[in-house]
């Protein structure tokens, strides 16, 4: 009698985790919102999805046509990026990645990815371009040393403003990135590396994404704005992958009015540096929901963020529907 009650404990506890599965138990409360696992992609549809990494930038975007596209692998990060890749792909084998900048955060385990995790790039790494001094960091070291060496298969690309990247019915523009050359990014002198970001639009019939690493909004001793320059570029849109993890010299007010975005996804995990700002949090949610994949102290909030698509009017994200502006 004593194992059978043991045995229904074990089955209610059992139908307790099957009905609260999806719900994330943290440090802060319980929310309720549903930690989207991955779903295989399917041919007709645009799926984008932000990893949940932690402290750091992983976004997959598969297009109605299959086209992929890996936007940052954040450092030891590389073991769930290839399983998420895997799950929605069916295979590993990328069209592009795009390493937004060369912090650690953005870029940090591509090697590990290529060299030890099966991953493959089909047309183009792209970066934004430089020489073996382009940043002063072992770790871009170690990257450029790979990517230069045709032996690994790596077709690095430098971006530049104004390129389009062909993923089919999906338009991918680059409307900002730091030139190595000249030190200009929108035609605007920097010196920090997250003003260097490669910031790309993505677009697929009416819906308008903002995707731009950890994009400067404010001039400070450090930081330039750039945020102010790309703004008009990029105009209304419906999904904002908001700059620098919701840091407060990033996602300034003129930009997030110009932007309006209807949806802001936050990639962020633990960390010491107050990401996200509530300033910031407050600024985004003006204008619609915010989604945010971990909290600063490390729990799981929305987990990934995934946005699927099949006709560019209608959306979801993590089970809501959304239509476009
Ligand atoms: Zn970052």
């Amino acid at each position: 009698m004593f194992r059978a009650m043991i045995q229904k404990i074990g089955q209610v506890v059992l139908a307790l985790s099957l009905v609260f599965g999806a719900t994330a138990i943290t440090g802060t409360g319980v929310h309720t919102a549903e930690a989207a696992n991955p779903v295989r992609w399917q041919p007709g549809q645009l799926h984008i999805g932000s990893i949940s990494v932690g402290q750091g930038d992983a976004t997959l975007i598969v297009s109605p046509e299959g086209k992929s596209m890996l936007i940052d692998v954040n450092q030891s990060s590389a073991s769930k990026i290839a399983s998420y890749i895997q799950t929605v792909l069916g295979h590993k084998n990328l069209d592009y990645i795009v390493l937004t900048h060369y912090h650690a955060d953005h870029m940090g385990d591509y090697v590990n990815l290529l060299k030890n995790y099966g991953v493959t790039v089909k047309s183009a790494t792209y970066d934004r371009g430089g020489d073996r001094y382009a940043y002063n960091s072992t770790l871009y070291q170690t990257y450029y040393d790979y990517v230069t060496n045709t032996a690994n298969n790596a077709k690095r690309v430098q971006m530049r403003e104004g390129y389009y990247v062909n993923m089919g019915s999906v338009t991918v523009k680059c409307v900002s990135v730091g030139d190595p050359s000249t030190n200009q990014a929108s035609g605007i002198l920097t010196k920090d590396e997250n003003d260097r970001s490669i910031a790309l639009t993505v677009r697929y019939g009416n819906l308008d994404y903002f995707v731009a690493g950890d994009l400067s909004g404010q001039t400070t001793s450090q930081y330039t704005d750039i945020e102010t320059a790309v703004a008009p570029k990029v105009g209304s849109i419906e999904v904002y992958r908001v700059n620098h993890h919701g840091a407060s010299y990033s996602s300034n007010q003129y930009f997030v009015d110009t932007l309006k975005p209807k949806q802001s996804i936050i990639s962020v995990g633990y960390n010491t540096y107050g990401h996200p700002v509530s300033t910031v949090v407050s600024r985004l949610q003006a204008y619609g929901r915010v989604y945010q994949t971990e909290t600063a102290s490390g729990a799981v909030k929305d987990g990934n963020v995934i946005l699927l698509s099949t006709n560019g009017t209608n959306y979801t994200i993590n089970g809501t529907s959304f239509v476009t502006k």
